[in-house]
């Protein structure tokens, strides 16, 4: 039992980082707890032209000054995978390698997890053609076609960032509107290597010496099948919240996101959610970032009094 930390932050995405600079300026003896890259969703995008103060940066630059002030007054960061947690005056944060937590309070800032097609072979090729990073894998396919799947900001940032690799980026769409902002929109209808294909469903994935060769989609409307020469697919079709280590705690709505008040707190005194992984309307850094400030404070309130 590691009873070293006053708070256990648990991500170091945007809202866990700044969590961390909150906790740690107020004096809290505070773990991040992630079990990957810090960054959060950051690592994963391109380019950040809504960050107060920088006009624009490239995620990956954003996440490590975030990550570099994140450790500056003392929060400590450590591998962990979360699998549950115990309420309790003082709670209990389990992990997946056998540590055991003991603290005063728990912030959660887990964010979500990519959401999958869940067609045919999908899985099969994830890596193989199939990827749900374009900054991580947009390069390998240099001068060749490549589908991007969904209408909102992801689809729309990461496929404007593939034209700078690839020779056509096929941005397929089931609806005939993006749900994207219309500054994105404008660049993605100005730019000649995107190909927009509205009212499509993808159905299947084809694969030729085990890797994508070809997409399947449907049209929403006639239900006609067509087939899309492509070398790769980068479904950005949403997210879901990263909570299935919460659900005995039963402060989620049906879709797992995580219920808090203003201080952020859930309903068990101590325990608090901050950024993407929160039932809330913007999912933005700098919200996320706003969430976890306020978390911090909140639980160095709770902790003080
Ligand atoms: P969104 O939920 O905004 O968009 C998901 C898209 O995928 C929609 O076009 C949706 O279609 C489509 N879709 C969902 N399920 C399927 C399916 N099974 N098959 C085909 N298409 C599907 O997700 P994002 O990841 O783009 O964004 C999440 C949040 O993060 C948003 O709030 C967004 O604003 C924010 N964000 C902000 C950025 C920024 O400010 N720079 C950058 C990236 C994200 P339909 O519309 O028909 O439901």
């Amino acid at each position: 039992m590691d009873t070293r930390y006053d708070v256990i932050i648990i991500g170091a995405g945007p809202a866990g980082m700044t969590a961390a600079v909150y906790a740690s300026r107020a004096g809290l003896k505070v773990c991040m707890l992630e079990k990957s890259a810090p960054g959060g969703k950051l690592i994963k995008t391109y380019e950040i032209s809504n960050w107060p103060g920088v006009k624009e940066s490239s995620g990956v630059d954003l996440a490590m000054q975030m990550f570099e002030h994140s450790t500056h007054f003392s929060a400590e960061y450590v591998y962990g995978d979360v699998i549950n947690i115990i309420d309790g005056d003082i709670k209990q944060v389990e992990c997946a390698d056998g540590n055991i937590y003991s603290v005063k309070a728990i912030i959660i800032a887990t964010g979500t997890n990519e959401r999958l097609l869940n067609i045919e072979n999908e899985t099969k090729l994830t890596g193989k053609g199939v990827s749900y990073c374009a900054i991580c894998d947009g390069a390998f396919f240099k001068n060749q076609e490549v589908t991007v799947i969904g209408g909102g900001n992801s689809a729309l940032e990461e496929s404007l960032y593939l034209t700078q690799f690839v020779s056509k980026v096929n941005l397929v769409i089931r609806k005939q509107e993006f749900r994207a902002e219309q500054e994105i929109q404008d660049k993605v209808y100005a730019h000649q290597k995107i190909n927009i294909m509205k009212g499509y469903v993808p159905v299947k994935i084809n694969a030729e010496n085990d890797k994508v060769s070809e997409i399947v989609l449907e049209d929403v409307a006639s239900k006609e099948q067509i087939i899309v020469p492509t070398k790769a697919i980068f479904p950005y079709i949403g997210s879901d919240p990263v909570t299935s280590f919460v659900k005995s705690l039963n402060i989620s709505d049906a879709q797992g996101y995580i219920l808090v008040d203003e201080n952020m707190e859930t309903s068990h005194k101590g325990i608090f959610s901050a950024g993407d992984v929160n039932q809330k309307k913007l999912r933005q850094v700098v919200t996320a970032a706003s969430d976890g400030a306020i978390a911090a404070q909140s639980a160095f309130h709770y902790i003080k009094d």
